[in-house]
């Protein structure tokens, strides 16, 4: 079959039927272009004969003609099809789907023959759709950067801001900024509070730093505040300023409130080499700073990152002491100083862990505080000392009180009355049987809360006992308000007798104290007989000591007391 069997007016005609724009170019000037063509370009066929079909093309896609026309005449490879945008003699853009043939005529000439298609439409929608995904990735790139309640940058946002600067600086410095406080306000008065003193906290924050430097909310109530400039000068400003700014109430509809802040600072290049590690380790000093004090700010040291080790390693060890009841409750004796009867006995923890033996108290109580781990801990001593209560009087004892020691935490848990009234009712046990022995700081930190729970506890009637008294700042009027029947002069002010007058004197002016008060005084870390001797002279109620006994186990400390009665 050969065109040539058709006649100028069917190859019209079959041109005509085409649903493409058609056109026909020799030198890039048009010397055909179909009805279509012409609509395409809102034109008409003698404007736009002789024309170069380059002045219909948008500026936008110029230079993709121009380029493509080189590569024609370099004899380089040219797509033939391809997009462009046109332009109208009205000025309106038109997307097409352009499709070219060149070859050259029998007499020499350059003859293009294109097809366009108009795509416009969906050339738009593309667009639209383009721009849309644009935006969409802002709102990830803003959702995974940024944190929503303060606007602040988040922790991966801080973290990429550190090593930006890790790169241009010589120092650096982090400070991770947490508080204590708000887990009470989201438990009391709900998460909306919370919310509103987080945004709080954020807007103070930003008010301390200068323009170079970059605060960010790391998680929950932590944020991060990047220095980068006069390095050790500024996080002395810094920790001072902040300090100062948080001693300030919140004030919210609900109230006022006070924050504790926390500050952990670490150094790049001397304590971190990436910028991971610049965040953790100041996030290990602020836990160090919470935990140990007395400030409330502290830098990283390496060692700090040992001690952590060890702590969540003790941490999980105490969850398996629990768990496989290797706790044991020993006592030890409280004797009358003047005939030495007996009069109780305080209920002293010792861990018996498998393959090490007995681990003191000191070791391990201030890690069962720190995990509250304390609270089940002391609800088992609690239960064990009732116990024992209970199986000394089936005994026939009947004046005495077994003395347990409580932590601050378990006050603060809220349920320390109820538990022990609980357990004695279970155990049919009086509470006359127990004494809880409480610390002066734990008196002298009281809040409301506590003071309503000592009350209760009175009202139970078991006895109150203020330990390791002289170590704290109790003053004398502070005491007198307080309610507690019995103090526990320090084994530190004991263990000095006799010791220098002044050293002396020291305990004289505790007895004379309390008897002023009407309160009993017990002295403990008694070693001595000359120790015994002088409590005695100055009238100390009663005493305990390694001079009388060291603390027991359960049924050692039943056959001291069968000895100690004969
Ligand atoms: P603490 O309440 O001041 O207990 C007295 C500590 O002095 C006991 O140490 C006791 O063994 C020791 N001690 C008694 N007599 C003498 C003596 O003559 N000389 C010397 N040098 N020391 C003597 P322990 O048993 O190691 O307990 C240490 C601390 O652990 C206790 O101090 C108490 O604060 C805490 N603790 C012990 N058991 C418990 C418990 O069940 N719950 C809580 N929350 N804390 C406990
Ligand atoms: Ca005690
Ligand atoms: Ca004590």
């Amino acid at each position: 079959m050969r065109i040539e069997n058709c006649s100028p007016a069917i190859i019209r005609g079959l041109i005509t039927q085409l649903q493409d724009a058609i056109y026909v170019l020799t030198d890039h000037k048009v010397i055909y272009a179909n009805e279509k063509m012409l609509a395409l370009l809102e034109t008409t066929e003698a404007e736009l004969e002789g024309e170069l079909l380059l002045s219909f093309v948008d500026d936008e896609s110029r230079d993709i003609v121009e380029e493509r026309y080189r590569r024609r005449v370099r004899g380089e490879f040219v797509p033939n099809e391809y997009n462009i945008v046109m332009r109208t003699t009205s000025g309106k853009r038109k997307y097409v789907r352009n499709h070219v043939a060149a070859f050259t005529d029998e007499d020499g000439t350059q003859v293009v023959i294109g097809s366009m298609k108009d795509i416009t439409d969906v050339e738009v929608v593309k667009r639209d759709l383009a721009a849309s995904q644009q935006q969409q990735e802002e709102m990830r790139f803003i959702d995974a950067n940024y944190d929503k309640l303060t606007g602040l940058g988040n922790r991966v946002n801080l973290l990429n801001q550190i090593k930006l600067e890790m790169r241009s600086r010589d120092e650096i410095a982090l400070l991770n900024v947490g508080f204590t406080g708000i887990r009470e306000i989201n438990d009391n008065v709900g998460y909306n509070v919370g919310d509103h003193l987080i945004k709080s906290m954020a807007r103070r924050l930003r008010t301390v730093i200068d323009e170079s430097e970059i605060v960010a909310r790391v998680t929950g109530v932590q944020f991060g505040i990047l220095v980068n400039l006069h390095v050790y000068e500024r996080v002395n400003e810094l920790i001072e300023e902040i300090s100062r700014l948080f001693k300030r109430s919140f004030v919210t509809q609900h109230g006022k409130y006070y924050l504790n802040v926390y500050i952990g600072i670490s150094i790049y290049p001397s304590d971190a080499t990436d910028e991971f590690e610049v965040l953790s380790h100041a996030h290990s000093a602020l836990t160090h700073a919470k935990s140990e004090g007395p400030l409330n700010w502290a830098f990283f040291d390496e060692a700090l990152n040992v001690r952590a080790g060890t702590r969540l390693q003790m941490q999980a060890d105490l969850r398996d002491a629990i768990k496989n009841e290797e706790f044991e409750l020993f006592y030890q004796p409280k004797l009358s100083t003047v005939d030495q009867k007996f009069v109780g006995a305080e209920a002293l923890i010792r861990w018996n862990k498998p393959g090490v033996g007995y681990i003191a108290p000191d070791l391990f109580i201030k890690h069962a505080e720190l995990s509250d781990l304390i609270l089940p801990i002391g609800n088992w001593v609690m239960r064990e000392a009732c116990q024992q209560a209970k199986n000394l009087r089936e005994l026939g004892y009947d004046d005495f009180a077994i003395g347990i020691n409580i932590s601050a935490k378990q006050f603060a848990a809220g349920d320390l009355c109820e538990t022990l009234k609980t357990t004695l009712s279970l155990l049919k046990v009086p509470a006359r049987y127990i004494d809880l022995e409480v610390t002066e700081t734990v008196y002298l930190d009281m809040k409301e809360g506590v003071s309503d729970q000592i009350n209760e506890l009175r009202a139970l009637g078991v006895s109150l006992s203020i330990d390791d008294f002289g170590t704290g700042y109790s003053s004398l009027s502070y005491l007198q308000s307080l309610t507690f029947d019995a103090l526990k002069i320090d084994q530190t002010f004991v263990s000095k007798l006799p010791g220098q007058p002044s050293d002396l004197n020291l305990v004289k002016a505790i007895l004379n104290m309390s008897k002023a008060l009407s309160l009993k005084v017990v002295a403990e870390g008694v070693e001595t007989e000359e120790q015994l001797r002088i409590l005695k002279e100055e009238g100390c109620d009663i005493c305990q000591g390694y001079y009388f006994s060291r603390p027991l186990p359960a049924s050692d400390f039943l056959t001291w007391l069968k000895e100690h009665d004969n």
